[in-house]
């Protein structure tokens, strides 16, 4: 039997991942960006060709949608949809955060669960890819209200998870108050203190050090790591960053630590500009702590000012940092950075950049690191919190920060050697997906046609 050429394969993949899953452009936008580069790791390794290991791999392993109904302050009834994707564990237990936000919908779990997958494989950490959620709002609720609703979201989810099985996390509208409540639920209905079980814990009960800052001070690892590559660094540099959640936050103090000027900060209804560098412990106060908008942090911070919905891509900085949500850097903006001196885009949220975007910014030359990869450094610290509770050990905050630097600095190495081999050097893009891909497809292929 003759194998189909690699571009062959690859088109008739994505054409029946495109007929399988119509309706769900944020999952079939993230499949399209991955199998557009994989041709030549399939050129070198037509075993996985044959071994079907891309049909398999586009299609989650478990689905799980289940009703989460709850009661709120007024008594009344409410009902949400919950969701977890159990995308591949060939590497080990899936792992993958939870988001509750009023976006979510199967496409963009299924997008955000097949981008762990890659990810995670990158970590080198042996865990799985998968990932959840609801959408539920958390935006105005009371606490009474989240803690309710987090444990109706356990109530189902504790019959797919497990430190061997499945590991939950935070992402967009899960911090550590929503995982206290659903670890909480799920020991009471185990009846186990299963520490593993999901990974963001209070550091007073088996969370890791860093754990918070993770997935920001990674991110900026890694844009180091791939600036220090062009003679270049985030010392001296503005910083232009999206967001004003966990991610953005610690970009935005590791940008600082290293001599760098982080300058903006945004939420759905606008940015703020600090030409003086954001004050993390204001703005910490206000989204983290008091959970107000981000116009409160203009208010209160002389020479500082807000601007009510616009694009904080129109901010000149050589650094840009999209860390809100996905899609949300286009065509467009991704034009007015290089015309601003852009030189790098490290993507801390998941999918921020536009496929035409990326083309954009690449094309001009711009450093381009995609999610998978920059922020990589949160999934990482996740599987550090796992292998301390299974060890009953717990780091401190220097070692946790150095073992992060580290992974970090491995992803990249990973990524870069992977965008050398396969033609193009310095296509991050071409490099963490293949290497991301032939980490999972090997062990798919040694496993069998699982
Ligand atoms: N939600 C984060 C991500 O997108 C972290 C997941 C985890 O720690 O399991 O990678």
């Amino acid at each position: 039997m003759s194998l189909p050429t690699p571009e062959a394969h690859l088109s008739a993949v994505l054409e029946a991942v495109e007929c399988r899953n119509q309706g769900e452009p944020e999952f079939l936008q993230a499949v399209r960006e991955v199998l557009e580069t994989l041709a030549p790791v399939l050129e070198e390794h037509p075993e996985y060709i044959e071994a079907g290991i891309l049909e398999r791999l586009v299609e989650p392993e478990r689905q799980i949608l289940f009703r989460v109904p709850w009661v709120d302050d007024r008594g009344k009834v409410q009902v949400n949809r919950g969701y977890r994707i159990q995308f591949n564990a060939a590497l080990g237990p899936y792992k993958g955060g939870l988001r509750f936000h009023p976006s979510v919908n199967l496409s963009v779990v299924k997008f955000l669960g097949f981008e762990q997958v890659f990810k995670n494989a990158l970590t080198s950490q042996r865990i799985g890819g998968g990932k959840g959620g609801s959408d539920f709002d958390p935006a105005g609720k009371s606490d009474a209200e989240v803690m309710r609703f987090s444990q109706a979201f356990m109530t189902e989810l504790v019959h797919y998870i497990g430190e061997h099985t499945d590991v939950p996390a935070g992402d967009i509208g899960v911090g550590a108050r929503e995982i206290g409540y659903l670890f909480g639920q799920y020991r009471r209905l185990t009846h186990r203190y299963e520490s593993g079980v999901l990974t963001g814990k209070g550091k007073g009960w088996g969370g890791a050090e860093v754990r918070t800052e993770a997935t920001g001070y990674g991110a900026v690892f890694f844009a180091e790591e791939m600036l220090a590559r062009a003679a270049d660094g985030v010392a001296g540099r503005r910083a232009i960053v999206s967001g004003s959640g966990n991610v953005a936050t610690y970009v935005i103090e590791k940008v600082q630590q290293l001599g760098g000027r982080a300058i903006t900060a945004s939420d759905s209804s606008g940015y703020i500009v600090d030409e003086a560098g954001i004050d993390v412990d204001l703005l910490k106060q206000v989204k983290e702590t008091e959970r107000a908008r981000i116009s409160e942090y203009a208010e209160r911070r002389p020479g500082a000012h807000f601007v009510a919905g616009g694009s904080v891509w129109d901010v000149r900085g050589e650094l840009a940092f999209p860390c809100a949500t996905q899609n949300e850097l286009g065509v467009d903006a991704a034009r007015e950075l290089i015309k601003n001196g852009v030189r790098a885009v490290a993507e801390g949220a998941n999918m921020p950049t536009t496929p035409e975007a990326i083309e954009v910014l690449q094309g001009a030359g711009v450093l381009f690191a995609p999610g998978k990869a920059a922020n990589a450094g949160g999934v990482a610290t996740s599987a550090l919190e796992m292998s301390q509770n299974a060890a009953r050990s717990r780091w401190d905050f220097d070692k946790s920060e150095s073992r992060l630097h580290e992974i970090m600095r491995d992803v990249h190495e990973l990524c870069y050697s992977a965008s050398e081999r396969y033609g193009k050097p310095g296509d991050y893009v071409l490099g963490a997906n293949s290497a991301g891909f032939v980490t999972v497809a090997q062990a798919m292929l040694e496993q069998g046609v699982i």
